[in-house]
Formats: C-alpha cells, sequence, structure tokens
C-alpha cells in the first residue's frame, strides 16, 4: 500500500498481532485463555466491489427475490434464516434495489415503524428476550437490516459478539425455526402485509 488514506490510517500498526487484553475477560467476549489477533492487514483501495455493484457478483436479493422470504408488503419484505444458533435472524430489505444513500423518502418513512415492528414480532418468540438490530452492509448492495434475537435471560450475550454466538450456539432445529418464521410472520401481517 503505497498512499494511505488519512492519518488515522498511517498510525496504524499493519502487519503486527494487536493485543486481545482489552476483550478477554469482558462479560460479552465469548472466548478466554490465550486469544491470538490475527495480524492487522492494510487497506484495500479501492475497496473491492460489493454484490450488486458494477464489477460485483449480481446482488442475490435481485436474482431470486422470493427466496427465504417469510414476510412482505408493497415496499419491505423479510428473509429468515435456517440453521443458527440465535432463536430468530432474520434481514429486512426492500424489495427494489437501493442502497442506504439512495433509499426514496417513501421508504424511508416506513423503515423506522418497520423496525419497531419487526423487533416486535421477533420479541413475542418465547425464547426472546430482546431484538438487536444492525446494518452492515459490506457483502451487498442491496440495503438489508440484520435482526438477532438475543435468547431470554442469555446476559453473555449482549451486544455486538451476538454475531459470534450465532456462529458458536448449537442450530436451532429447522422444525422450530419453520414454526418460529410463521409466528414472526404472522404477527407482522396483523399491522400490514401478508405472510409468505
Ligand atoms: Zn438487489
Amino acid at each position: 500500500m503505497s498512499e494511505l488514506p488519512s492519518e488515522y490510517h498511517r498510525n496504524l500498526p499493519y502487519g503486527e498481532r494487536l493485543s486481545a487484553a482489552e476483550l478477554v475477560g469482558h462479560p460479552f467476549f465469548p472466548f478466554e485463555g490465550d486469544v491470538q489477533v490475527v495480524p492487522l492487514a492494510e487497506p484495500v483501495i479501492p475497496e473491492p466491489p460489493r454484490r450488486g455493484e458494477p464489477g460485483g457478483e449480481p446482488c442475490g436479493t435481485c436474482a431470486a427475490p422470493d427466496r427465504l422470504v417469510i414476510w412482505r408488503d408493497d415496499q419491505w419484505q423479510l428473509k429468515s434464516f435456517d440453521e443458527r444458533g440465535l432463536p430468530f435472524v432474520a434481514l429486512l430489505e426492500p424489495r427494489e434495489h437501493y442502497r442506504l444513500d439512495n433509499l426514496p423518502p417513501e421508504l424511508t418513512a416506513t423503515l423506522g415503524v418497520l423496525i419497531q415492528r419487526v423487533a416486535g414480532a421477533i420479541g413475542r418468540l418465547d425464547a426472546v428476550g430482546r431484538t438487536h438490530f444492525n446494518r452492515w452492509g459490506d457483502g451487498s448492495e442491496h440495503f438489508h437490516l440484520w435482526f438477532m434475537a438475543r435468547p431470554l435471560g442469555m446476559m453473555q450475550l449482549r451486544g455486538a459478539m451476538i454475531a459470534a454466538w450465532d456462529d458458536l450456539l448449537p442450530n436451532v432445529p429447522s422444525e422450530k425455526h419453520a414454526e418460529n418464521a410463521q409466528l414472526v410472520a404472522a404477527a407482522l401481517a396483523e399491522g400490514g402485509g401478508e405472510a409468505v
């Protein structure tokens, strides 16, 4: 990397292993013992295209618009995923291909309402204590919000490491996932749209 783009970047120790001490022992961190941090990689600029961007792979959502969808209205759809360790994991995305920065006003206006409705619908599952949601968007250009259900009472799963716990915990059985997906879709449909 010949030209680093900012002072922030110039101050980082590329190739070195940073200390894990800040995390090991933290109540939300799922690992203990001699944890080794991977060497810090140099930035890749320009960044490689995400799915759906020019030069990238095709948008998976637009290529298979009905795949995994459990609920939709005329603007939004909710997908849910089998073979996850958390009680429920879902994606909220517009039915049309938009990024966050070009999401039209009629969609930004309903996004907040949908976040509340999806979190509430997932929260009705008996296993769920709280529903986290996040936008990362580093894999696909098509705007999507992740919803991750934290199991009731499991306080180790608070915070951002819930995504790691999703990989660590044993998978919810497929039949149970299907049952949960039906319940969430039906709960959402009470406020509009249709369960799929
Ligand atoms: Zn798309």
